[in-house]
């Protein structure tokens, strides 16, 4: 396997980790041995700052955090972000990155996605109140649902079923929105949210179900890939150390949002397929099946807000991001598999 990232030389350009001008010097990250709270732990450790992670596991892997664990600014609680945690030192920003996100886990993880928006986010604003913390709340663009807008803008209050398949997450996160906004209101919280589209990296699970790692672990093994519906559905995807540069910033800006972080480039599903195929050199085919039910048929972000206040925009092309998860899937595939491409 290749060597994890030098922390102390950031593979992404980031910008300081500050808030309102201040070097932060000590973060909660839940979520932080996610996919996105990963790379985010990683970032603010190359920044010198003390990452305290609180995760269960649920979505997440100890592996993601496992070269973190030799550095003396980074610790790492094995917990539900759902109970207090007591006699932490003094936190400068609480993130809550704490939620599954991918819609395969929203069936059997359905009660404790509803939890990671609501319980969750009730017990990390807390602490943010009982420490007078920054807090940065990762929504999500399935609060627009299946929009009727197109491209998505933060003013647009969304349309999604509040009985459905996704509504767990979809509805959880609003609902977060929602506590998020009354906290600042009622308690001066300082808070932003982040409104992230689909971002993909190193580190996905191989079987997270979302597009990207399902259609690069089908190529590589020569496997049909399954498109649901007829594949003209659209996502915008952005990379992951594009993201984690975008949550810095909101971070460090003094800006409530609602922001959306993602990269405009939009593309139908089935596009993505053929281009993950052709990169990993696979000669894989693709088996339609039905359409999941409420997929949202087209979703792009607006991110005028985004380069306004944050000046933020994606820097990470399509063909370079692909390449390098690719490049990250073909490296930890499991022992004894030869892939396509090689
Ligand atoms: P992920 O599943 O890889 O990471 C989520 C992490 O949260 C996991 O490590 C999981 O174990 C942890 N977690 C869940 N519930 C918890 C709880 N109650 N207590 C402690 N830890 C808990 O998913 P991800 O893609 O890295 O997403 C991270 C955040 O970003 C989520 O809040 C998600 O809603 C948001 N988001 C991600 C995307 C995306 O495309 N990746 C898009 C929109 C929003
Ligand atoms: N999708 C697909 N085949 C797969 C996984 C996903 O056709 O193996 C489709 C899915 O129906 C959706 C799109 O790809 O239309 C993006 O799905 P993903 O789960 O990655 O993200 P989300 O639906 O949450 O945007």
């Amino acid at each position: 396997m290749p060597d994890e990232p030098d922390l102390t030389r950031p593979h992404v350009a980031l910008p300081p980790a500050t808030r309102a001008g201040k070097p932060l010097t000590r973060v909660l990250a839940a979520g932080g041995a996610g996919f996105v709270g990963s790379h985010v732990c990683d970032a603010l450790v190359a920044n010198g700052v003390h990452v305290v992670c609180v995760d269960n596991l649920v979505t997440g892997r100890p592996e993601n955090v496992a070269h973190l664990a030799k550095s003396p600014l980074f610790t790492f609680l094995e917990q539900d972000a759902a109970v207090p945690t007591a006699g932490l030192a003094p936190l400068d920003a609480v993130l809550h990155l704490a939620s599954p996100a991918s819609p395969q886990d929203f069936d059997r993880l359905s009660v404790e996605t509803l939890q990671a928006g609501s319980h969750v986010t009730h017990t990390l604003l807390n602490l943010a109140v009982e420490h007078g913390a920054r807090f940065l709340l990762a929504s999500t663009s399935e609060v627009y649902g299946d929009a009727l807008e197109h491209p998505q803008r933060e003013d647009y209050w969304g349309n999604v079923n509040p009985i459905g398949p996704r509504s767990v997450y979809d509805e959880g996160k609003r609902y977060a929105e929602s506590l998020v906004t009354a906290y600042r209101h009622r308690h001066g919280v300082d808070s932003v949210i982040v409104r992230i589209f689909n971002t993909y990296g190193p580190r996905m699970r191989p079987d997270d179900g979302r597009c990207v790692p399902n259609f690069i672990t089908g190529a590589l093994a020569q496997d049909a890939l399954t498109i649901h519906g007829d594949g003209k559905q659209t996502r915008s995807l952005c990379f992951v150390d594009d993201l984690v540069r975008g949550l810095l910033a909101a971070v460090a800006s003094g800006h409530h949002g609602p922001i959306n972080l993602g990269n405009p480039d939009e593309d139908t599903i089935v596009n993505l397929a053929q281009r993950i195929i052709t990169l990993c050199g696979s000669s894989s085919s693709m088996r339609f099946v039905g359409a999941a039910p409420d997929d949202p048929r087209q979703r792009c972000p607006d991110t005028s807000v985004a380069r306004k206040v944050l000046d933020w925009s994606p820097q990470v092309d399509k063909e370079e991001g692909l390449a390098r998860t690719i490049e990250w899937f073909r490296s930890h595939r499991p022992a004894g598999r030869a892939d396509a491409g090689e």
